[in-house]
């Protein structure tokens, strides 16, 4: 090898899905690393919370396939999950996705009318509003896929670029095999949680005993001699165009190479000595605030994920997870996501856990009239980086970015690390290609 070796290692920043992946595989192959963690436990989003009373939190990751479970060696410490369904709220009527929305005439019409013009996404110079106008009909798109769009995202569809729509699983037709196969078989059939290999009958979702953070903890182990926790990364050093090494806690280490899960804008500041990636600090991610609701009884959401398009609900997102996953609560006991996309500092961010309680309890009422006499607290979670905001702005430097960071030896990976909306197998798959591109590319 021409760069990495034992006194240049492959130095990882970030201790999360993405990171640990990276380190297992290097370990794989015999490739000396050093993983720097910045707090103080390893899994970043893909971690899961108990409180004593028997209620389980996932950070953001609830949905693991069966595919990665086994890839990581921990198929055999998960349940299948039985059940996973997904509806749209609207008109104070739930409608499940895609059947029951497509028994409604005037949104049929409107997404066949649209199949008459299909759209292409114009490389990305068109408008998120434009291509979902486009792609589902104007009815489908104005009352549901752009509302939603600007909830999680906190832009306007016209601000966004059509690379939203890459994100969102493909045919209406692939969707329906793989709902009817989820009702043949039972399983929770994934869909839409993949794209780096396909879906299909035989991929489903399973949860870890113990927590979505048992992935990681597996990934971790045989490797904790390379793994330091609370080293925060300050400083990665570039000279002519040459990736040297970092700085942790002012002290510096050499590296072969650098493999970063940092956003990408935090990315850009840490870089010194070039300025070929400051463009990345215009790079934009959106905090989300999760409502942890505890509630008496179960089954208490038309669906396990309900979507609320309509402006009267400050959420978008509403996940009963216990109905997908029973061990996730107590018999009897139900606990239910509320997704906020908010700002940091705002009158969400801010909020009192209690009060923000209170105000998801009272918007809860037409989904479950009894919601406050079944109420039984919340726990709040908040991630200041949640979602990659695609704004039209900055298209094509984004497009740049997607082929690498132009600076010998400097690798970006994972979901904040590629500015890209992966989840969990994706993030795995994609972070192993990567590995085998910068060895190949070392010699
Ligand atoms: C709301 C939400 C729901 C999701 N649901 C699912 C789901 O159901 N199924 C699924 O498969 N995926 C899901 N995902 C995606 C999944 O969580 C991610 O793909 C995956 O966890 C990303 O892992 P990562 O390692 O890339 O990033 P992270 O988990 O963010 O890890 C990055 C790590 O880097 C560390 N770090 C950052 N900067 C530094 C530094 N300078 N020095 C040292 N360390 C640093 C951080 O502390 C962190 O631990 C969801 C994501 C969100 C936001």
């Amino acid at each position: 090898m021409k760069n990495i070796s034992k006194n240049k290692p492959v130095v990882i920043i970030g201790g999360g899905l993405a990171g640990l992946s990276a380190a297992n595989y290097l370990n794989e192959k015999g490739v000396p690393f050093l993983l720097f963690e910045a707090g103080e436990q390893l899994a970043g989003l893909a971690q899961s919370f108990h409180d004593k009373d028997g209620f389980t939190y996932d950070f953001g990751a609830h949905f693991v396939t069966n595919r990665l479970a086994d890839a990581i060696g921990v198929g055999d410490k998960c349940k299948d999950v039985p059940r996973y369904g997904e509806s749209v709220w609207l008109s104070k009527r739930s409608y499940s996705y895609p059947f029951g929305l497509m028994l409604r005439p005037s949104f049929t019409l409107s997404a066949l009318k649209s199949k008459i013009k299909p759209a292409s996404n114009g490389n990305g110079t068109r408008s998120a509003a434009d291509w979902f106008r486009s792609s589902y009909g104007e009815k489908l798109a104005d009352e549901i896929a752009i509302p939603l769009t600007e909830a999680w995202s906190g832009a306007a569809g016209e601000e966004l670029s059509s690379a939203v729509g890459d994100s969102i699983p493909g045919s209406i037709a692939h969707t329906l095999y793989l709902k009817l196969a989820s009702r043949w078989t039972g399983r929770a059939v994934s869909c839409g949680y993949s794209r780096e290999k396909p879906e299909n009958p035989g991929v489903w979702h399973v949860y870890p005993d113990g927590g979505v953070g048992v992935l990681c903890q597996k990934l971790a182990e045989n490797i904790s001699d390379s793994i330091r926790l609370n080293s925060r990364v300050e400083e990665i050093l570039v000279e002519n165009d040459q990736v040297t090494g970092v700085i942790v806690g002012g002290e510096r280490f050499d590296a072969g190479a650098v493999i970063s899960t940092a956003p990408a804008h935090i990315l850009a500041k840490l870089v010194k000595g070039t300025d070929k990636l400051d463009y990345l600090s215009k790079f934009r991610y959106r905090p989300m605030t999760f409502v942890n609701m505890r509630f008496e009884g179960r089954g208490l959401l038309p669906d396990v994920v309900v979507w609320t398009p309509e402006d009267e609900y400050p959420f978008f997102r509403l996940t009963e997870t216990a109905v997908s996953m029973p061990w996730l609560a107590p018999e009897g006991k139900t606990v239910i996501t509320v997704d906020i996309g908010c700002e940091i500092g705002d009158e969400i961010w801010d909020m009192e856990n209690d009060a923000l309680g209170t105000v998801c309890l009272e918007k809860l009422l037409p989904l479950i009239p009894d919601a406050k006499e079944r109420f039984l607290g919340c726990k709040v979670l908040r991630t200041p980086l949640a979602y990659p905001i695609f704004l039209k702005e900055y298209e094509a430097d984004r497009k740049r970015f997607e082929n690498g960071t132009g600076v010998d030896g400097l690798f970006s990976i994972g979901r904040n690390g590629e500015f890209r909306h992966i989840f969990m197998e994706d993030a795995y798959w994609r972070t192993r290609n990567k590995v085998d591109q910068m060895l190949k590319a070392d010699g």
